[in-house]
């Protein structure tokens, strides 16, 4: 069966994307902890990150490098924080969050309180920077 996150790139589960190309798809996380938090997945369905071939984790983080550069200009923050889990959903995915300090990293309980139109204004202000 396929992963939440095939039927997102599919369309069939509704997303704010940010961008896409061959191989790989970025969107906003649906349950964020912090403002533009975004994931970045291959198309193929993978579960373990480092299961991925070496040259394919080198362009999956070229990919997740623009993403990046369009949250930096897109969102005000320091930089963007990078971590993989995968514990949730086995497909693997690169989690970049626009930070200023180490708590906003924090993936306990509280998440962020946010709704669908916020969303898609910060998707769309991303977006707008993806080059
Ligand atoms: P992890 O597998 O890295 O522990 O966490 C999975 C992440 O995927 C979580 O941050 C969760 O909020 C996000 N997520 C789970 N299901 C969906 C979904 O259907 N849509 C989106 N946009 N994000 C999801």
């Amino acid at each position: 069966m396929a992963t939440i996150f095939s039927r997102i790139v599919a369309g069939e589960i509704p997303c704010h994307k940010i961008a896409e190309n061959e191989e790989f798809f970025a969107f906003l996380d649906i349950n964020p902890v912090a403002l533009g938090h975004t994931l970045v997945i291959p198309k193929k369905e993978v579960d373990y990150i480092f299961d991925i071939d070496d040259p394919m984790l080198g362009r999956m983080m070229a990919f997740a490098k623009r993403v990046a550069r369009a949250q930096e200009a897109s969102i005000p923050c320091k930089r963007i924080g990078l971590a993989v889990m995968g514990l949730e959903v086995p497909h693997a995915h690169i989690h970049l969050i626009p930070i200023t300090k180490e708590s906003d990293m924090y993936f306990g309980t509280k998440k962020l309180e946010i709704t669908q139109a916020e969303l898609a204004e910060i998707a769309a202000k991303i977006r707008n920077e993806y080059k």
